[in-house]
């Protein structure tokens, strides 16, 4: 055994085939077709990435599809295009003028438990778009220049980032959860020179006072010239003379009309940085046509996305999932993409469910931390709602324990919708592992196999692969388009960081095992692997088998020194609403964990910990990174700018007095 190897303990049997039904119907029906163009992806990328690309617009062609630098990559050389372009015009000039691109759901209710909604077609979201397109111009907003977006999920926050796009202006979207001091960091890392923000957002029926938060950031940035603020709230914030405008006021004498600036394909499109699960966030670039083709092609294949479809992806438009799955690869599709404003449980837990009900929703994308609330919360409130409309779901963000995989296939699912498990990165740009939904037999708790052209393997400290259910790092072998081209200004930290792990290849800071099947895996993140009894495993599989337990909602293992071990097992439990914790439970847990994995991953009685939540990112991520120091008996002492909730760590460590 490799150092680097890790132990597999979880079993896992189940296989659920997409129906005949399904297959049918699907952009790929098959796993032979699936294999052949999969073949072609990776021996011929330039062939095939070249063929995808003709079906999107180009205002001038491409020398050259690929020029590999290792590590840095160009694609597309020398073509010029736009993404906004893309997005809007390619369907606004086409029979899908009128098509809805942009179903808006607003997170207040009245008396009468009627909301708010918009929709807007093709056409009316290209004439926004070039509006506020040309608000940015007006204000000197030039190609090049690092925009802010800084907003709740409202329809403003697409025509601000298609607006960039459409002028290349570079953008930078902070979750509208963060506070001034994360804003204040990005803006001061990428050199904004523009905030576009609100003065506030709805969150689970209260109101963030986001301009607020970009006062406080921006008294720090002197490279902010102009702060735009859309009215959403309406309470009263202050508005500096000469930098903070009106959104609603600029727009009046701004033209409907605003021609897409032909981009080079390797022209920044984006800057956006990770969620800080592993430490400090890192500020990943992305360009124009690899990230194009990527989110156009993954959205298409991954979603069997069809012309009557209506897509929700619930990610929020600070994450990269929002970007590549909620906005553009939806767009660039032509897609119907739903956006809701607020909290899943607001004004009851129920919201999600009868969002899906009234629009019709038909593929439905979301996050394990969300689904593992939603177990909490109880089914009842899923049964309320026909959810007769779905027919794929989908899901991103962390390893999906097996359970949840099986409460979403069948209480969200009723066993009629294949579940995509699509793992990527903030750095891939779009999906690299996921099953096809008219092809992929899926598995819970795994992402299955690679998406076109990505190649990817699971090798030791030397780069070897290892052999089938042997755990190890999760590479990636050749550059694909949607790669990131780098950790903004700073490409030392970007070889460092990726290039120097193992030699030759991208390293992506996951654990993972093949099976016999030749499916990954993902066992959770290499800095989180535990060590006992002279095993290293994974994260995932053990957390798996207590959230496998009836009454158990969550879970997050880590591991804290010991005497006479060396490293011993802690658990952090969440347990399913109307619970009670206690001794017996602590019992039953371990003789679940007995009989899942092995004694071997059974933690102390002493070492199971009960709590109301785990401390998490703002995206939703188990930040096991700060569990490890508090199960340490330490203080915190890593970066905690992207922690949700910090009332969390303070009642960890009473807990433990
Ligand atoms: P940071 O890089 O700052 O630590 P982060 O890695 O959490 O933050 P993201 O880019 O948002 O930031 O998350 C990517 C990571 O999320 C992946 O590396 C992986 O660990 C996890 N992940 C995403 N999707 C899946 C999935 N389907 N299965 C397993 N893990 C997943
Ligand atoms: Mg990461």
């Amino acid at each position: 055994m490799s150092q680097s190897d890790i132990t597999s303990v979880l079993v896992e049997h189940r296989r659920f085939p997409p129906s005949a039904a399904f297959s049918k119907q699907a952009h790929i029906k098959s796993m032979a077709q699936y294999k052949k163009m999969y073949a072609e992806s990776i021996k011929k990328p330039e062939v095939f990435f070249g063929r995808v690309a003709k079906e999107l617009h180009w205002f001038k062609p491409w020398k050259k599809v690929l020029e590999w630098k290792e590590p840095f990559a160009k694609w597309f050389v020398g073509a010029k295009t736009n993404l906004s372009y893309n997005c809007l015009d390619r369907h606004a000039n086409s029979a899908r003028r009128n098509k809805i691109a942009l179903i808006w759901e607003g997170e207040p209710v009245d008396e009468a438990h009627i909301s708010h909604t918009r929709n807007i077609s093709y056409d009316s979201l290209l004439r926004q778009t070039c509006q506020f397109a040309n608000v940015l111009k007006s204000l000197g907003v030039k190609k090049g220049d690092r925009v802010m977006i800084y907003m709740p999920m409202i329809p403003e926050a697409a025509f601000a980032m298609l607006a960039c796009a459409r002028i290349g202006a570079v953008h930078s979207v902070i979750f509208g959860g963060f506070s001034a001091e994360a804003v204040k960091d990005r803006i001061q890392d990428c050199g904004a020179s523009a905030v576009i923000t609100a003065d506030g957002g709805y969150r689970r029926g209260s109101v963030i006072e986001l301009k607020k938060n970009v006062d406080a950031a921006v008294a720090q940035c002197p490279t902010i010239k102009n702060v735009i603020v859309v009215k959403r709230t309406g309470q009263p914030v202050h508005m500096e003379s000469g930098r903070d405008h009106w959104w609603h006021e600029l727009q009046q004498n701004a033209s409907y009309e605003c021609k897409a600036e032909p981009m080079d394909s390797e022209d920044p499109l984006f800057i956006l940085y990770t969620s800080g699960s592993t430490g400090k966030p890192k500020g990943i670039l992305h360009t124009t046509g690899g990230y194009m083709v990527g989110s156009y092609l993954t959205t298409k294949y991954v979603f069997d996305l069809k012309e009557d479809d209506t897509y929700w992806c619930t990610a929020d438009i600070g994450w990269v999932t929002g970007h590549t799955y909620t906005l553009y690869g939806a767009l660039l599709n032509g897609a119907t993409s739903l956006i809701y404003e607020g909290a899943p449980n607001h004004p009851g837990p129920d919201r999600l469910w009868q969002i899906i009900d009234k629009f019709g929703v038909t593929i439905f994308y979301t996050a394990p931390t969300a689904i593992r609330a939603f177990i909490k919360w109880g089914e009842q409130h899923v049964l309320k709602h026909s959810l007769k409309s779905l027919r794929l779901l989908g899901t991103v963000g962390e390893p999906i324990n097996p359970e949840a995989w099986m409460w979403y296939h069948t209480v969200i699912g009723k066993k009629r919708c294949p579940i995509v498990d699509t793992w990527w990165q903030t750095e891939t740009g779009a999906a690299m592992l996921t099953p096809l939904p008219g092809v992929t037999p899926t598995k819970p708790g795994t992402a299955t196999l690679p998406f076109f052209g990505v190649d990817i393997a699971v090798v030791n400290k030397e780069g070897k692969e290892v052999p089938p259910n042997v755990g190890g790092l999760l590479v990636i072998r050749k550059p694909w388009p949607s790669m990131l081209r780098g950790i903004y200004g700073d490409p030392e930290r970007y070889k460092k960081q990726y290039w120097s792990e193992i030699k030759g290849f991208y390293f992506t800071g996951d654990g993972a095992r093949r099976d016999k099947d030749g499916y990954f895996w993902v066992m959770g993140r290499i800095d989180d692997v535990v060590n006992v009894a002279g095993h290293r495993l994974g994260t995932m599989e053990v957390e798996s088998a207590l959230v496998g337990h009836i009454k158990v909602a969550e879970a997050a293992v880590v591991a804290r020194p010991d005497d006479l071990r060396g490293q011993a097992l802690v658990a952090f439990v969440t347990l399913k609403t109307g619970q009670t914790p206690g001794d017996a439970l602590k019992d039953e847990l371990r003789a679940h964990v007995g009989k899942e994995i092995g004694s071997l991953a059974k933690p102390d009685a002493a070492d199971i910990r009960f709590t109301d939540s785990l401390p998490k990112t703002r995206s939703g991520k188990i930040m096991r990174r700060l569990l490890r120091e508090i199960a340490s008996g330490g203080e915190v002492k890593g970066d905690t700018t992207t922690l949700e909730d910090f009332s969390i760590l303070a009642k960890l460590r009473t807990d433990e007095d």
